[in-house]
This record gives C-alpha cells, structure tokens and sequence, in this order.
C-alpha cells in the first residue's frame, strides 16, 4: 500500500516579479511502512516537499494523496481536518506547549480532534518513548532528548498515516540523536510507522530505509540503505 503519492507536483512562489520554482514537477511514492529521509542543499526544495505533502501547503500543480485520499484540490478546512486525524509532525525546536505537561502535551492532538484516548496504545506509547514517569514534568524540566521522544510521542498519539519529521536531531548532540534516531526506526520495525524525515545530516539519513535527494527543486537520486545494514538492524 501507498502512504504518500505525489504525481507531477509543482510550487511556485512569487518573488517580486520573479517566479521560483520550489519543487519541479516531482514524483514520488512512499509506501506503508517505510522510513524515509529527504536531503539536499539549502534551497533545493525539501521544506516544500514536506509542506506539501502533509498538507500545509498547495502545490500549484500535481497531485498528492495520503494514502486513497487526494488532499490536493481539498478545502483548506478539509485538509486542516485531515492533517489533524491523518498526519503527526515532529520538529527540530520540539515545539512542545512549555505551560502543559508532559503527559498533557502527548495527548494534546486527540483533544484537538476531540477524541478519547485509547488508555492501552497510550501506555504502550509512553513505555516506547521512554516517558513512564516523567509525564507530569512540565517541557522545561526534561533533556532536549526526552523532549523530542514527547514530541514523537505526540506525532503518534493519534496513530497517523504518516509522521513528518523536519530535522528532528538538529539541536541534538550526537549521542542523544542516536537515541532518538533509534526510536524513530523502532516505531518503523515495531509499529510499521510510516516516516519521513528531513535531515541535513548523512548520520541520520543512515538510519532510513531510503534516502531521497533533492537538488534544485527535483528528485535528483533515490538512495536505498545497504540491505547488509539493513538486516543488520
Ligand atoms: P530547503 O528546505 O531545501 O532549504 P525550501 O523548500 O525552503 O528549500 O525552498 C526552496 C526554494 O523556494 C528556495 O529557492 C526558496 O528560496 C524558495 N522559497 C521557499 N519558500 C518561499 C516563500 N514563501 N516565498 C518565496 N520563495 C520561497
Ligand atoms: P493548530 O492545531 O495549531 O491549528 P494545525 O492543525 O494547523 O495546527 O497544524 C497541525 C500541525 O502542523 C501542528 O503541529 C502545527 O504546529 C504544525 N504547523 C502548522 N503550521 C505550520 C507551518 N507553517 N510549518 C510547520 N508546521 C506547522
């Protein structure tokens, strides 16, 4: 099965009167299960990519489905409805709500979508990340890393399709974004979470399944893991 589907997709940005292409008729597939990261140089395209294919963003050509649903052409409260039931994000600053607790700022996207807990996948979820303990600690009084397995945590709570993953290791020193690197590739393995990464760094595009390299607002090389290293995992 499908997880994401681009046919075809340009964005365009208006620059003064200057037109730039941000992604350039781009194709790409993800399938259920796999992770995915995406690299390339400043400027190639890849925070586009992302943005689109969750959903903050219109193309302005192409297609995009999230798995059988095609989001392009959808009302802008239609997709907000399906990024929130649909889609989890995790960012490289954490983004936690510093007033919340732990365990509030977790469950923060069912409120959103108003609904219930599942009590037995969030205890699983809590004993996965590494959190049993901590989830009435508020943001601040947690190490960068237990704060991004939160966020992580938050991007599943609701059992998302897919999780976009926007540098999430950037402010991690190297051993902490191993740890969160392996948690990432746990939920894949254990949970066939579907991920996609974007990431500046080649240590943590190692982990993926596949590597996607954007070079000029198109999909210039698609690099798949040594299968050695894979089975290795
Ligand atoms: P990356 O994430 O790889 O650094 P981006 O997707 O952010 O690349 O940007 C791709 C291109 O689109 C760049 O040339 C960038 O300057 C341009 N761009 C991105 N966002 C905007 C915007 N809101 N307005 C105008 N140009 C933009
Ligand atoms: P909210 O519930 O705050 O209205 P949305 O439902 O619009 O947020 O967005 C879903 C997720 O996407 C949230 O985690 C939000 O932080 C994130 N998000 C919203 N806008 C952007 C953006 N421009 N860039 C990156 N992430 C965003």
């Amino acid at each position: 099965a499908t997880a994401i589907r681009l046919d075809g997709v340009c964005r365009r940005y208006r620059d003064g009167d200057r037109t730039v292409t941000a992604l350039d008729a781009v194709d790409l597939r993800i399938p259920v299960g796999r992770f995915t990261a995406v690299m390339g140089p400043s400027g190639s395209g890849k925070s586009t990519l992302l943005h689109c294919a969750s959903g903050l963003d219109t193309p302005t050509s192409g297609t995009i489905r999230i798995g059988d649903t095609e989001i392009t052409g959808m009302r802008e409260t239609a997709r907000t409805r399906l990024r929130r039931e649909r889609v989890g994000f995790v960012f490289q600053s954490y983004n936690l709500m510093p007033s919340l607790t732990i365990g509030d700022n977790i469950t923060l996207p069912l409120r959103l979508a108003d609904r219930r807990p599942d009590h037995a996948w969030l205890h699983d979820l809590i004993g996965h990340v590494g959190l049993r303990g901590l989830l009435n600690r508020r943001p601040s009084e947690l190490s960068g890393g237990q704060q991004q397995r939160a966020a992580l945590a938050r991007a599943l709570v609701a059992r998302p399709d897919v999780v976009f993953a926007d540098e999430p290791t950037g402010a991690l020193d190297l051993r902490t974004a191993a740890e969160v690197l392996d948690l990432f590739g746990r939920m894949v393995s254990e949970l066939g979470q579907t991920i996609v990464m974007v990431t500046h760094d080649p240590v943590a595009a190692a982990r993926a399944d596949v590597t996607v390299v954007m070079s000029d607002g198109r999909i210039a090389d698609t690099l798949a893991r040594p299968s050695a290293e894979r089975l290795a995992h």
